[in-house]
């Protein structure tokens, strides 16, 4: 859906994106995580064609960009450093002026279609506020509406969740992941590991404008051959265990095994009271730090 050769941008001395393969896949939730200043925002432009690369290639949806931009736009929902939208119309009016012809763009079905979809962020179709009246969180739930207005088979968001309460990001991730379950591929640049942690099914990390890692969420997470158990008994624990215990603290031990039901049958067997057991994860928070440990 999303293919980069080597992008690169500058800006004067500055390497703002350095080299960057992306590859996002047909049905990823494709999470594109990095610091401030990482060059994110900056590679979202360039894919969108709102900024020009330095050099590289870059292909979204099989055609080239910025050549076929004019193609392949009409194909994208997109969603970049804060919604634009016309202060003084209502959310209904500022969609009605994005909403041109899509697929099913007929001017009969456009109040249905304008109102669904803002029903669909979290907004009240009814409400004829001004948008200069609108909190953060309200524009962009507005802007991520102009986005989806078109039902784009590819939706590249800038962000997605900025400026949302909790509540109304858990909306958001729920909205996306239906999207998602219907078809719909999704890149997101964020630098909240714990969104991307729950949405994501593929990641790339960028660190000063270099993709450090880029890897299936369920592959980064796997198993690491080791099994945290948890008693008050650790140190009999240790002893029964040998040179399988890799590290002991607290009452918790780390120990190099596959199957935690084989080890808590030993400790259970042993009289040992085991409080939790189970296969020791990283999680991402562990993944990226070591990606971009410099
Ligand atoms: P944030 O999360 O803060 O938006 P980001 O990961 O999106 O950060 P970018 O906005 O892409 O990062 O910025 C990457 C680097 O490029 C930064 O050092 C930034 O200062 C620089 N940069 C971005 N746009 C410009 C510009 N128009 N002119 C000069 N430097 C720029």
């Amino acid at each position: 859906m999303i293919s980069t050769h080597q992008l690169t941008k500058r800006f004067g001395p500055v390497i703002a994106v350095d080299g960057i393969d992306l590859d996002v896949r047909d049905g990823d939730v494709y999470g594109f995580l990095g610091a401030n200043g990482s060059g994110k925002t900056t590679t979202v432009r360039m894919l969108l064609g709102l900024v020009f690369a330095t050099s590289g290639e870059i292909e979204v949806l099989g055609q080239s960009m910025p050549a076929s931009a004019a193609a392949v736009l009409p194909e994208i929902g997109a969603l970049v450093e804060g919604p634009a939208a016309y202060p003084y119309l209502s959310a209904h009016a500022n969609l009605a002026t994005v909403d041109a012809a899509g697929p099913d763009g007929s001017r009969s079905n456009r109040r249905r279609r304008i109102d669904d979809t803002l029903d669909q962020v979290g907004l009240d179709p009814s409400d004829h506020r001004p948008v200069r009246t609108y909190s953060l969180g309200m524009r962009q739930r507005l802007g991520l509406a102009a986005a989806l207005l078109r039902r784009p088979r590819l939706l590249v968001l800038d962000e997605p969740t900025n400026g949302l309460d909790p509540q109304g990001i858990r909306e958001i991730r729920e909205l996306l992941l239906t999207l998602n379950a219907d078809g719909t591929t999704i890149f997101l640049s964020s630098h909240l590991l714990a969104e991307v942690e729950q949405m994501c099914t593929r990641i790339g990390v960028v660190d000063q404008g270099r993709l450090v890692l880029q890897d299936e969420l369920a592959t980064l997470l796997a198993p690491t051959g080791r099994i945290e158990v948890h008693t008050r008994q650790s140190e009999w624990a240790a002893e029964l265990l040998g040179s399988r215990v890799e590290d002991r603290r607290d009452g918790r031990l780390v120990v190099v095994a596959d199957d935690a039901s084989v080890v808590n049958a030993e400790l259970v067997a042993a009289g040992i009271p085991v409080s939790r057991i189970g296969p020791l994860r990283r999680d991402l928070e562990d993944v990226v730090l070591e990606a971009t440990a410099r």
